[in-house]
């Protein structure tokens, strides 16, 4: 049997895939990362536009509690900054538009006139969210007490039978919309506290809390100054389509070339995993699972305007728009520009509707949406940018992927509980894998320094490894 080329190979340079493969390779193994894109850096995307040398299209908050992103920008030499939050937000609802700075909930009672009845189920319903999903673990969330009933009832029933307002109910498809990219029906209730759990609580603006930062120069900028410490280590434009494995080694065949190792992490979105030609065939309960993965559907939507006119009127750019087409809006203006831009996510059923619309006429339901809230000047952008993540072949979805009701509790154990999925000498990665902050950036990096340490443990082991093939 002749020596693998290398140590490890690592499939995807997303964050994840960077962070096993520099992790790796700073514990002197030596490591081969294969990109199918010709860039780096996976869901995350900068463009430049009218006035602004890097616009994000893709991932680009992240929180001080995020421990490895933050610490990774730093170490890459860039700087952190808050997103901004100066001015009013605006919840604007049917021809009606109202300013808050508390929470949505308090603004549709004390701004709106909804009766008190509506913000209080809601209170009550995020509070009974807030006291069960700490139940629910990262790792096996099918190992709780009442998993099986959570697992079988989606969150639209659950949230129909504890919430009698049709606001009331429109408030959490907003945050699953918004948060998960998803609809209430189309995942269980165990599914939506587990995402809850590795997010660590509820989203900040439904409950109030702080903005969360972003990087000055963009997150893509981040993962291509983590590629620079990779060097030659970094093969772009190879499109991994099937991976052999026997028990000495991993052979990898791309589009133009075989690669051998001693073992591989897969750090695709889990979509695609089940789309690579595997020998021998993965275990039928892994192909499965990776086969249930689901994708979120999110499209970031951004105007870019001469000035960030909207702060004239005391509004800071973010807020809520109950008729959609995009139901957030943030403020994205750049710290150091004088170029305004808003962005608008258009998610879940609603993402899907527009991108059946010819894209001139998403654009004018899109800018008009802002104009009803900020004025005619909304309606003449100097630029108006789009990506849609679903028609990316090397993506196909974003945010990120759920799973549909009944998942966890039959198929879950496959994505390996405590340790990433595993097959032999193939681990896998992904933000959308991970056990902490999944479908973040910091889960992203947590999941490939994870993998790299389960497979930097299988290139110490044994040689031959004992395990089943058939
Ligand atoms: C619109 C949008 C907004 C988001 N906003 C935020 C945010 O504000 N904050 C946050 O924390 N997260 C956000 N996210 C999520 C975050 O961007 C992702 O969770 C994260 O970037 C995923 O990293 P990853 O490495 O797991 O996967 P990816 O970034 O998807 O990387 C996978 C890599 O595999 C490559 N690949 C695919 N197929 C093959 C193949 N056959 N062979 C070789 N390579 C292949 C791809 O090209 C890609 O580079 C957002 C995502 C989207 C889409």
């Amino acid at each position: 049997m002749p020596t693998p080329d290398f140590d490890v190979l690592v499939i995807g340079a997303g964050y994840a895939g960077l962070s096993a493969a520099t992790t790796l390779q700073a514990q002197g193994l030596s490591v081969a990362l294969l990109e199918a894109r010709d860039r780096v850096g996976g869901r995350t995307l900068e463009l430049p536009v009218a006035g602004i040398p890097r616009l994000e299209l893709g991932g680009q908050y992240f929180a001080d509690v995020q421990e490895r992103i933050t610490q990774l920008v730093k170490d890459v030499g860039l700087q952190a900054v808050p997103a901004w939050s100066e001015g009013d937000s605006f919840l604007a609802l049917g021809d009606r538009v109202a300013r808050y700075q508390s929470t949505p909930a308090r603004c549709l009672v004390e701004q709106l006139d909804f009766p008190a009845e509506v913000g209080a189920e809601i209170e009550a319903t995020l509070g009974e969210l807030n006291r069960l999903y700490p139940q629910v673990s990262g790792a096996t969330p099918w190992a709780c007490d009442d998993a099986e009933a959570w697992d079988a009832v989606t969150f639209e029933t659950w949230i129909e039978r504890r919430i009698a307002s049709p606001t009331g109910r429109e408030f959490f498809r907003f945050l699953t919309n918004q948060a998960y990219s998803t609809e209430p029906g189309q995942i269980s209730l165990l599914q939506m506290l587990w995402f809850i759990n590795t997010s660590h609580g509820l989203p900040p603006w439904a409950t109030g809390g702080a903005q969360a930062n972003r990087v000055a120069g963009g997150t893509q900028l981040v993962a291509q100054k983590l590629a620079e410490r990779l060097g030659d280590s970094l093969h772009l434009n190879q499109t991994v389509q099937a991976i052999q494995q026997d028990e000495d080694s991993v052979r990898v065949q791309t589009q133009y070339r075989e690669y051998s190792a001693r073992t591989a992490i897969i750090c695709l979105p889990p979509q695609l995993v089940a789309g690579l030609n595997y020998t021998p065939s993965l275990p039928s309960d892994l192909h499965r699972a990776f086969s249930a993965q689901q994708t979120g559907n999110t499209m970031k939507v951004q105007a870019v305007y001469a000035r960030p006119f909207w702060r004239d009127n005391g509004w800071s750019g973010n807020g809520i728009n109950w008729a959609g087409p995009q139901t957030f809006t943030y403020d994205n203006t750049l710290p150091d520009s004088d170029v305004g831009v808003l962005l608008g996510f258009l998610t879940a059923r609603r993402a899907t509707d527009m991108l059946r619309l010819p894209q001139e006429e998403r654009k004018s339901a899109v800018l008009q949406a802002w104009a009803d809230v900020f004025g005619p000047e909304a309606l003449t952008p100097i630029d108006y940018i789009e990506k849609d993540w679903t028609a990316d072949e090397f993506t196909r979805g974003g945010y990120g992927c759920h799973v549909p009701p009944g998942f966890w509790c039959e198929l879950g154990p496959a994505f390996g509980g405590e340790a990433m999925p595993r097959f032999g000498r193939l681990c896998w990665a992904a933000s959308d894998l991970a056990k902490d902050w999944n479908g973040y950036l910091e889960g992203a990096l947590y999941a490939g320094e994870q993998a790299a340490a389960e497979a930097a443990a299988l290139v110490a082991a044994v040689p031959r490894l004992e395990f089943q093939l058939s």
